[in-house]
């Protein structure tokens, strides 16, 4: 599968080339950073410390997703919702790993995903996508009025957006086996005088430092007792790895929007 890595300079960027390297079936078409950046002309396999690959990294992925089968994107909510439009126009698929889109991004990337097979997921990876289907099933089986849902967070120091794609996602699974909506019921910042807990709610809490890859903990609090389900990434690897399967399993599918559940067949 010929594979266009957007943001191929970036953490992930890197992380994505090094892996469709090692992945049998898969094969560095092209690599993207945006009009201006240090890295254009340069090697993408050398960037990402994987050897020469052959593939210079251009600025002009139209014309790299023209003759490509799937775009592996993590970059920003704005870039992201441009790249589902040229994804859309290229009939190609679009794994979007990018995280803080707003509302209005999201409901552009649904537009595109009438023509696009969009897998977009706030986390790749197959321990975080169980740890929410387990969160979902606590969430269900531990009554609202005795036990209080918060989802803990720690990232490295250079995350731009909080919580993270991977703190909400749990947060909606959890909301999802009380049946309520997390929008409604999320406390995400708390400072000064709060006053008490409101039973129901969802908390958040966002630590930030050093080089943390993501942990994530969702906290089940009852009255003299404590459920923890957590999860630590201990190399972004895990999230690439999961970003090129959903590209090979989204290529026989038809238009539409996908997350790793559906990827990993964790749906219900
Ligand atoms: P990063 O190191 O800042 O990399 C992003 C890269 O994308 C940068 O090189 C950036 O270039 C480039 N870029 C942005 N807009 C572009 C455009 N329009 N065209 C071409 N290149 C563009 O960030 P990261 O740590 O890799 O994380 C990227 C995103 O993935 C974040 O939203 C993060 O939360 C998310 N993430 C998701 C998962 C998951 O499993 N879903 C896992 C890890 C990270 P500039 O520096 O020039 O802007």
């Amino acid at each position: 599968m010929k594979l266009v890595v957007v943001g191929a300079a970036g953490r992930m960027g890197q992380t994505l080339i090094r892996v469709i390297r090692e992945t049998e079936g898969t094969v560095l078409h092209a690599a993207i950073e945006r009009v201006g950046s240090p890295f254009l002309g340069k090697d993408a396999g050398e960037v990402a410390g994987a050897g020469t690959a052959g593939v210079p990294i251009t600025a002009d992925p139209l014309q790299a997703f023209l003759d490509a089968e799937g775009v592996l994107d993590f970059t920003s909510p704005a870039s992201s919702v441009d790249f589902a439009g040229l994804a859309a126009q290229a009939r190609i698929v679009h794994v979007i790993g990018t995280t803080g889109c707003s509302a209005e991004d999201d409901a552009k990337i649904q537009a595109a995903a009438r023509h696009a097979r969009i897998i977009k997921s706030g986390n790749m990876s197959l321990g975080v996508n169980l740890l929410g289907v387990l969160a979902e099933q606590a969430a269900r089986a531990l009554p609202a009025a005795q036990w209080d849902i918060e989802v803990l967070e720690m990232h490295h120091k250079h995350k731009v957006d909080a919580p993270s794609g991977t703190a909400l996602l749990l947060g909606e699974a959890a909301a999802a086996g009380r049946g309520i909506q997390l929008l409604a019921n999320a406390v995400k910042v708390r400072d000064g005088h709060t006053g008490a807990r409101e039973a129901g709610t969802i908390g958040f809490a966002t630590l930030r430092g050093g080089s943390v890859v993501g942990d994530h903990s969702v906290l089940f609090a009852g009255e003299g007792e404590l459920v923890t389900l957590s999860h630590s990434a201990r190399d972004r690897s895990i999230f690439a790895r999961g970003a090129v399967a959903a590209a090979l399993w989204g290529r026989d599918r038809k238009p539409g929007h996908y997350d790793m559940l559906d990827v990993l067949g964790l749906k219900h």
